[in-house]
Parts: structure tokens; C-alpha cells; sequence
């Protein structure tokens, strides 16, 4: 393709998240892409309703052009415009992860030339996704510490299948700055959140939390047109979200929890967390953090976001830094 950038989409991973990091790249640097071999790591490949919503969304902000967006698609080009910023409303019309949309244009929205409001319709809890309180409590106060201010609110919860849930946020115009101090927390937090259900479950799940010494435990009952159940434990940076589910006991969403939380001692940022931060750090430069393990996604990411900034990274012992 002249000029642009060709992602293959199968490498490493292989998942959606080659898809949001190439467009909001190609809209940052206006530079064009064509993502090849879209989800190949995934059954059924192509495109789902989530990562259309976010190609379309993409477009909207920036005005540019898309080919191939089309559920399924395993080809996608996208021809960026100019970033706007605005109020905006996005519908993913499923269950498929709202703050994942987010994800896709927030680094856009920070880019924009004035402040925007956003609503967002689809899944806030469900699986393979940062929840509502992760993305509120972890991922964006992670953002403030690159100088980056967005808020959040939940309107509804959603989870699959149903979705129907609305998050709003607020995203004030900003470049990101060098982060390498990133403050470790000794006493852990959790967020206990349940909708359609007895509320004998989260006073259960906080049971297990107590008894493992974790006291700040806070319960919220929160409207759905789903049913859902989910756990956010967490310390500063560091937190491990988990999803309730039909058949598994109340006492082992917590154990899971604690037990995840556990695995991440050593970490500033979560591993999940850490994938997540790679474009800011990026973009930031002059900015490391230590995370407890390099997952996939951070190895694909990283990829990703160098074939368009070019090289950038350097990983020692569960260390990311960009120089
Ligand atoms: P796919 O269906 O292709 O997997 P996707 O776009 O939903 O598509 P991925 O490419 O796998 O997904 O990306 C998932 C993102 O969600 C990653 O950034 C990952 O860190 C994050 N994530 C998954 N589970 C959690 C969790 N429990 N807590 C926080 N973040 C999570």
C-alpha cells in the first residue's frame, strides 16, 4: 500500500487488540494501514461487533475513511483525517466491551483540540475485557500519571449476553508525559459488584475477602438489563479483576481474585495493565515500569506500536522501558 503501514493481524497473539493499537496509530501519526489476517488467533477470525464499532468510531473522530469494515472482514484499511473532539455516542449494539472501544479512542480523544463527552452502549463486564471498576480505578488514574485526565462514569452495567450497558466519559485534551515512579500500595482495596442477583453472593465474596485480611471491601448494587456478578482487588496499580459466572461458586471468584492479586507481588502495573500502557509510554518516552510477567499481549503490542513509531522498547526481567 503507498505510503502506509501493513499490519499483519495474525502475529503473535492474533487478536483484536492488533486491530484498536494499528488504527489509533495510524489516526495519531496520519499515517494510512491495512490490517491483514484480522483475529486469526481467534474462532471465528475477522472482525466482531467490538472491534467494528471501534474501527467505525475511529472514523467518526477522525473523519477518515475505512474498507473492509464489515463483520468478519479479515481485511481492513483505514485512510485517517483530521482528530475532532466533540460529544460522540457509540453503540457496539452487543455485548462486546465497552471500555475496549474506549481504549481504541482515547488516545485520539487526548489528541483532540478541545474536550469530549462520549457515551458508550455495550458490554461493561465481560470476559477477556478490563470491567467498569478496572477501567476506573486502575487504568485510568494509571493515565494521570502520564498527565492524562479522563473520567468515567457508569450509567448501567452490562454483560454478556445482554449487554446494554452505558458508560460516559470525559476526556480533556493532553499529551502524555514520562512516568517512572509509579507508587506501590501496601493495604488492597476491593470493589464487589453485583446486578440481578441476591446480594447473599457479593456479602459471600466479601466474607472470603475478610477473612484473608482485606477489610476495605465496598459492595455495589448496580442496575442491568443483565445479570452479573464481578470483583475488582486492588492495590495503587497493581489489580486483578474477575467475573463472576453461572456454576462457580461465590468462594471461588474470591479465592480467584486473591490468588491473582497474590501472583502480581512483585509488580508496579498489573500485567494486563502493562499491555495496556505500552502506547503512552511510547508516546511519552522516558518512561519504565516493572510488571510481574510479559504476557503475549505486551510482546504483540509492542510490535505493533513499533512498526509505526519504530523502534522503541527495551524488556529486562519483567521491566519495559522506553528510553
Ligand atoms: P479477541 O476477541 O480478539 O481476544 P479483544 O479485542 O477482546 O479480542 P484482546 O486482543 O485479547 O481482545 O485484548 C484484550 C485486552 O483486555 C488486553 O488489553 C488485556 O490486557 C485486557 N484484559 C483481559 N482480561 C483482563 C482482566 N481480567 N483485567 C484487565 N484487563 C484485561
Amino acid at each position: 500500500m503507498a505510503e502506509g503501514i501493513e499490519i499483519d493481524g495474525s502475529y503473535k497473539e492474533g487478536g483484536g487488540q492488533i486491530v484498536r493499537t494499528s488504527l489509533a496509530l495510524s489516526a495519531l501519526t496520519n499515517t494510512p494501514v491495512k490490517i491483514t489476517s484480522i483475529r486469526s488467533g481467534r474462532s471465528p477470525p475477522g472482525l466482531k461487533p467490538q472491534h467494528l464499532a471501534g474501527a467505525k468510531a475511529v472514523r467518526s473522530i477522525c473523519r477518515g475513511e475505512l474498507e473492509g469494515a464489515e463483520e468478519g472482514s479479515t481485511e481492513l484499511q483505514y485512510f485517517p483525517g483530521t482528530i475532532y473532539g466533540g460529544k460522540y455516542k457509540f453503540d457496539i449494539g452487543t455485548a462486546g466491551s465497552a471500555t475496549l472501544l474506549a481504549q481504541t479512542i482515547l488516545p485520539l480523544l487526548f489528541a483532540a483540540p478541545k474536550p469530549t463527552r462520549i457515551k458508550i452502549t455495550g458490554g461493561t463486564d465481560v470476559p477477556k475485557a478490563p470491567g467498569y471498576d478496572y477501567f476506573g480505578k486502575i487504568f485510568l488514574p494509571a493515565l494521570s500519571m502520564f498527565g492524562l485526565d479522563a473520567k468515567c462514569s457508569l450509567e448501567k452495567a452490562g454483560y454478556y449476553p445482554q449487554g446494554g450497558g452505558v458508560i460516559e466519559l470525559e476526556v480533556e485534551p493532553g499529551s502524555p508525559q514520562p512516568v517512572s515512579y509509579w507508587p506501590r500500595v501496601s493495604v488492597p482495596r476491593a470493589i464487589v459488584s453485583i446486578s440481578g442477583l441476591p446480594l447473599a453472593i457479593a456479602m459471600r465474596e466479601k466474607k472470603v475477602m475478610l477473612n484473608n485480611a482485606i477489610e476495605d471491601v465496598r459492595i455495589r448494587e448496580r442496575e442491568s438489563p443483565g445479570q452479573g456478578n464481578t470483583i475488582l482487588l486492588y492495590k495503587g496499580f497493581v489489580g486483578s479483576y474477575f467475573l463472576g459466572r453461572k456454576g462457580l461458586r461465590a468462594e471461588t471468584v474470591a479465592g480467584n481474585a486473591i490468588a491473582n492479586l497474590e501472583a502480581e507481588a512483585d509488580a508496579e502495573v498489573d500485567y494486563h495493565l502493562a499491555d495496556q500502557l505500552l502506547l503512552y509510554a511510547a508516546l511519552a518516552g522516558k518512561t519504565s515500569f516493572k510488571t510481574s510477567h510479559i504476557s503475549n499481549h505486551t510482546e504483540t503490542n509492542i510490535h505493533i506500536i513499533e512498526k509505526f513509531l519504530g523502534k522503541r522498547f527495551s524488556v529486562d526481567k519483567n521491566v519495559v522501558k522506553v528510553e
